[in-house]
């Protein structure tokens, strides 16, 4: 559907039961009762990065950095398949270490156990994006986080909105299912700068879009700035099923901390992704401050698809 980024602003200030029964709606019709479970496993903290918002940032020298063996990372994707998963999301910090063709490999050996593979390793040049869809990579998630070029600058003092972008566009034309995505109420962000995040998803053609709160991590630089407004990611979720109807949008897991639960499966979100990173490391995956309970990977296979059908929808 089209709005303009007058509807966006009308829609995301107003909100209500209407907007959020309105992409009820539409999810059912194009999703019908399925909610896709995805495992996520966190298999590296390092990361080169500066993002002034992150945990992970590389000046965070607070936090203890661990690296998962590629052996374990493929162990693990077998046993989350063998649990019931389709699909697992491989996510890390961008950790150099790894090189593209241990990367690959990974890849290739998980697509053997039948699960899709979704990568979230951040920003790689193109070749190295074609080498791992060439060894079988289905998706990608790389959110373009703010829309707002001086935005995007200040909070990322090593990289440009135009740099993220270029790897949207070279995921897209490599055939990824691409996931673009943004926060919510970073610290800097306008009415406008929302409306911009919601219509860049569509000029991208996103096929998942992943929409949170921002959430203050004490040892990074915007420590003292409020979190993001639960009740206006949903608003943005609603807005972004209703222009991109068929697209995959979680309940992320940043929403969830924030509310303690995912009402936003009712404001036209699709997807879950679960953790299946070890404990120690998942403790250690210091994004945003956060406590994920213990569990093992077919018993918290077992706990989402539960809470699934609490919801009363059908786990996928
Ligand atoms: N390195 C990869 C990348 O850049 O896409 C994936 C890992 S990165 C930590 C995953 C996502 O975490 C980012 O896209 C960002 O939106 C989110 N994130 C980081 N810090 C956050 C914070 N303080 N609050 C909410 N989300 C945050």
């Amino acid at each position: 559907m089209n709005l303009s980024k007058g509807d966006i602003l009308s829609l995301l200030a107003e909100g209500g039961e209407e907007l959020f029964a309105r992409a009820d709606a539409v999810r059912r019709r194009e999703k019908g009762e399925f909610v896709e479970v995805r495992a996520l496993l966190e298999f590296s903290n390092h990361c080169r990065r500066l993002c002034r918002y992150c945990g992970l940032n590389a000046e965070n020298r607070k936090l203890p950095r661990f690296r998962l063996d590629p052996s374990e990372i493929v162990s693990l994707s077998q046993e989350a398949a063998r649990a019931g998963y389709r699909t697992v999301v491989l996510q890390s910090g961008e950790d150099r270490s790894y090189s593209p063709e241990a990367i690959g490999e990974m890849v290739h050996k998980i697509k053997k156990s039948g699960c899709a593979v979704t990568l979230s390793c951040g920003e790689w040049p193109r070749e190295v994006y074609a080498h791992w869809r060439a060894c079988g990579a289905d998706r990608y998630l790389l959110k373009h986080e703010t829309a707002d070029p001086a935005l995007y600058r200040a909070l990322h003092p090593d990289s440009t909105l135009s740099a993220r972008l270029r790897c949207l566009r070279d995921l897209k034309e490599l055939g990824y299912e691409t996931g673009g995505g943004f926060m919510v109420g970073l610290p800097g962000e306008t009415p406008e700068t929302l409306a911009d995040n919601l219509l860049l998803l569509q000029t991208i053609g996103c096929d998942m879009a992943g929409i949170g709160p921002f959430l203050p991590h004490p040892d990074t630089a915007l420590r003292d700035a409020p979190p993001g407004s639960g009740e206006l990611t949903r608003r943005a979720v609603a807005v972004a099923r209703l222009l991109l109807p068929r697209a995959n949008l979680p309940a992320t897991t940043a929403l969830t901390v924030l509310e303690g639960d995912r009402s936003v499966f009712s404001c036209g979100a699709n997807v879950v992704m679960k953790k299946i990173t070890p404990g120690p490391c998942k403790k250690l995956y210091q994004i945003y401050p956060a406590d994920f309970p213990d569990a093992d990977i077919p018993q918290g296979r077992r706990e989402v698809e539960a809470e699934i059908r609490s919801y009363g929808r059908t786990p996928r």
